[in-house]
């Protein structure tokens, strides 16, 4: 029996499908959140991400601003060292017209904790924790959302469960996935020494690894090392002093810091995937964030790809209203799908992630720094419209650009 209509269901409460659910709520539509977690907790490991400057533009026009500064690790720039002494900088300063001149890392559980609060002060949203979806049955006018026990009938169903989305398994949308086989440990340290720039330092080594020094959120310094899988193996079946040594070679100042680290288990390692469904709808139902689109952590992109779909989606299923056709859906594919699959061909062809890769551009930072800095363009001149529907309209986005055409 069906007891509930509403005008959206979002399946994943991470940061994409909670900023999408938002803007809708906010322009008035019925929405309901499905989360399978309990809200007490990160999803997996509470990394601190970059939001960007496009997306903190977001976040600040639907009020968060104040939260996130308290809550976030300012970025001002990312600087690589190529193995021979060049250097390739990227100031966030001085590309960011009036926006934020700079990236924030933010708790990925805060991000998600503060727009469900959000999202709790609004009339038309309501989110369910602890629940997720056993049936979808795709109508013409709307979707049956089978939540054992309950149905929820809706106009729109957004699937945001992320990269291994068991939603895209139910809509029967198989996924092309690519895992880079270069292998990326990461170390949290907490405290960092005094004095840290709000820096994040890339650096390529001889041999062809990367060593990055990152300052995170709650005064963290998040350390990385990639290398090919052989030479991680060898690593790996050692003493973690042996990886510590291994930075500390390329960033002596990290001697001290590293001194904290004793056992392989306070390292992660991440294993990365670049995620190409074949569609990103089906009918009403709709593919967002990780679930439409892994990708690497070069460039820091997958959360704020996941924002820009949010804006981007909203902003076309607000123009068109509740009741519209799957138009919006096509439109929300047509503009984010190519931009997306063009950044992820391109973190495909670095040879510093995988040995699949040709020979590779150097500096790696320079083809995702437009990126990093501006996001979608399109997407960018489409948050005015969307704020504005959700009763905040933003300041006007100046065109700019990181990269001087050469
Ligand atoms: C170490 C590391 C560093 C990163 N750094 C950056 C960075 O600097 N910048 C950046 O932009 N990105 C970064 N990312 C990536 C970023 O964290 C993800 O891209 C982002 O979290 C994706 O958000 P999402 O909402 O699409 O999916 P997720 O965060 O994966 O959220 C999915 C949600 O869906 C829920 N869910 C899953 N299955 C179901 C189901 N069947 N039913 C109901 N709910 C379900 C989950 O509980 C979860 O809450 C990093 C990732 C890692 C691991």
């Amino acid at each position: 029996m069906s007891d509930g209509r509403t005008d959206c269901v979002v399946v994943g409460g991470g940061p994409s499908g909670l900023v999408l659910a938002l803007l809708l709520a906010r322009a008035g539509w019925q929405v309901t959140v499905v989360e399978r977690g309990d809200g007490s907790g990160p999803p997996r490991g509470n990394v601190g991400p970059f939001v960007s400057p496009p997306n903190l533009r977001l976040l600040a026009g639907l009020g968060l601003a104040d939260e996130l500064a308290a809550l976030g690790q300012p970025v001002r720039e990312l600087v690589e060292h190529s193995a021979d002494g060049d250097r390739f900088v990227l100031d966030y300063a001085a590309h960011t017209g009036d926006g934020p001149a700079h990236a924030l890392s933010i708790p990925l559980w805060s991000l998600s904790h503060l727009l469900r609060e959000e999202l709790a002060r609004q009339d038309t949203a309501t989110v369910l924790l602890n629940s997720s979806v056993q049936s979808l049955v795709n109508g013409q006018g709307g979707v049956e959302v089978g939540l054992g026990g309950r149905t929820l009938n809706a106009r729109f169903v957004v699937c945001s469960d992320g990269k291994f989305s068991e939603m895209r398994t139910l809509m029967d949308i198989t996924a092309d996935v690519f895992e880079f086989d270069r292998p990326m440990v990461m170390m949290l340290l907490s405290g960092r020494p005094e004095g840290w720039p709000e820096r994040i330092a890339v650096h390529h080594t001889d041999s062809g690894a990367l060593v990055a020094a990152l300052p995170v959120a709650e005064n963290k310094l998040a350390v990385q090392w990639l290398d090919d899988a052989a030479e991680f193996d060898a690593v790996r079946a050692q003493d973690v002093s042996g990886l510590c040594e291994r930075i500390t070679t390329v960033i002596p100042e990290l001697t001290d810091p590293l001194t904290a680290v004793t056992h392989w288990d306070q390292v992660l390692t991440l294993r990365h995937h670049v995620v190409r469904p074949e569609v990103w709808s089906r009918g009403r139902v709709v593919l967002l964030g990780d679930a439409a689109h892994g990708v690497h952590s070069l460039g820091g992109q997958g959360l704020n790809m996941g924002i820009q779909d949010a804006v981007a989606l909203g902003s076309l299923l607000v123009e068109s209203g509740p009741t519209a056709s799957t138009a919006p859906l096509i439109a929300y594919e047509r503009l984010r799908r190519p931009y997306v699959e063009e950044f992820q061909r391109y973190q495909m062809s670095v040879r510093q992630l995988t040995s699949t890769a040709g020979a590779g551009a150097r500096p790696i930072y320079k083809g995702v720094a437009e990126a990093m800095v501006h996001g979608q363009p399109q997407v960018a001149f489409r948050q005015r419209g969307v704020l504005a529907a959700a009763g905040r309209p933003g300041p006007e986005i100046p065109p700019l650009s990181v990269i001087d055409e050469e």
